[in-house]
């Protein structure tokens, strides 16, 4: 089914994000995971692609995975930077095919290496471009669209940022994913924002436990350190003092909060990022009044 069309179904819900491991081998240990993380009944479960995630064939094979097996309603995540629209094609009725009704359609990040890269004169510059490609090809398929609380690093302002996510949402992007936040005032702030513009589909806050100094530095490798605020200090602060044994313990305990406070101020679902391990999110969803 449409994630547009489950969501107002139950509130407050969650959803969770899982990234393809690379190597095949450990897709089983890594499907045990999603078989524990099933007793939070996700509405939804998506699937990344690149940026850490692996191959369009990983996500394909993963989201039918997930569905056929698994009984679960994915969402595969489909970047447009340098693709063309015969290969988005290809992929996206591929998915089709599979059964798998939503995408989230984003931009992607500019490929690493690539000297000179620039999205001018691409097929593809942004990810408002894919969301009407799927519209008109695949008019079937539901759509999410990404949206950065803390501003997109490209963007030269969050006002800028916001009239582009607007643009995403007009060209049919049906809900917001948020990237992840460590302070809820931003978000809350950035969909009340949202909303005097007119953008009135559900925005979901995306939430990722911080359960290791390695992880948070992943995360900063990929985001930026400025995603975290005042928290990556008090993440390193953490650690110095008592390792990652201490940096799970204030992972936990924000994130708990975070969601707590969320749903408090009537959020419709929170996205977690479990980062394909369940124990952390048990651990969290266990903790939460709902
Ligand atoms: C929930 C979530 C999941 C993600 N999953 C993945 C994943 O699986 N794989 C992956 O590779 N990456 C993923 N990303 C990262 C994403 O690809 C990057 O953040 C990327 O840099 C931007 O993607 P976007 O879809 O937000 O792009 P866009 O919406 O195109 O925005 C990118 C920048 O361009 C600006 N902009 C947008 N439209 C216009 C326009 N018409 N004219 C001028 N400026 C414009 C925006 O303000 C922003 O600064 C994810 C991000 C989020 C939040």
């Amino acid at each position: 089914m449409r994630i547009a069309e489950l969501i107002p179904t139950r509130r407050p819900f969650l959803s969770l994000e899982f990234f393809p491991p690379k190597e095949r081998d450990t897709w089983p240990k890594f499907f045990a995971e999603v078989e524990k993380l099933k007793a939070l009944d996700p509405l939804f479960v998506s699937v990344t692609y690149g940026a850490g995630g692996g191959t369009q064939a990983n996500t394909l094979d993963v989201v039918t995975h997930l569905k056929r097996e698994m009984g679960l309603e994915p969402m595969a995540h489909l970047t447009c930077v340098g693709a063309s629209s015969a290969a988005l094609g290809e992929f996206l009725r591929a998915i089709s095919d599979a059964g798998i009704e939503n995408v989230l359609a984003l931009r992607g990040d500019p490929p690493k290496g690539v000297a000179d890269f620039t999205f001018a004169g691409q097929e593809f510059q942004h990810a408002s471009d894919l969301v009407r490609f799927i519209r008109v090809n695949f008019p079937h398929m539901g759509i999410g669209v990404a949206g950065t609380p803390t501003m997109h690093p490209e963007s030269a302002t969050l006002e800028d940022d916001l009239k582009w996510l607007k643009h995403k949402v007009d060209a049919g992007g049906q809900f917001v994913v948020s990237q992840l936040f460590f302070d809820n005032a931003l978000f809350l702030d950035f969909v009340g924002r949202l909303r005097e513009r007119g953008v009135s589909v559900p925005v979901l806050p995306g939430i990722m436990p911080i359960v290791s100094m390695k992880g948070a530095e992943f995360i900063a490798s990929l985001n930026g350190k400025a995603v975290f605020g005042k928290h990556y200090a008090a993440i390193e602060a953490a650690f110095a003092k008592g390792g990652d044994d201490a940096v799970r313990e204030l992972g936990l305990a924000h994130a708990t909060s975070q969601i707590q406070g969320l749903m408090d101020a009537g959020v419709p679902g929170v996205h977690l990022y479990p980062l394909n391990r369940a124990e952390a999110c048990l651990e969290i969803i266990n903790n939460i009044k709902m």
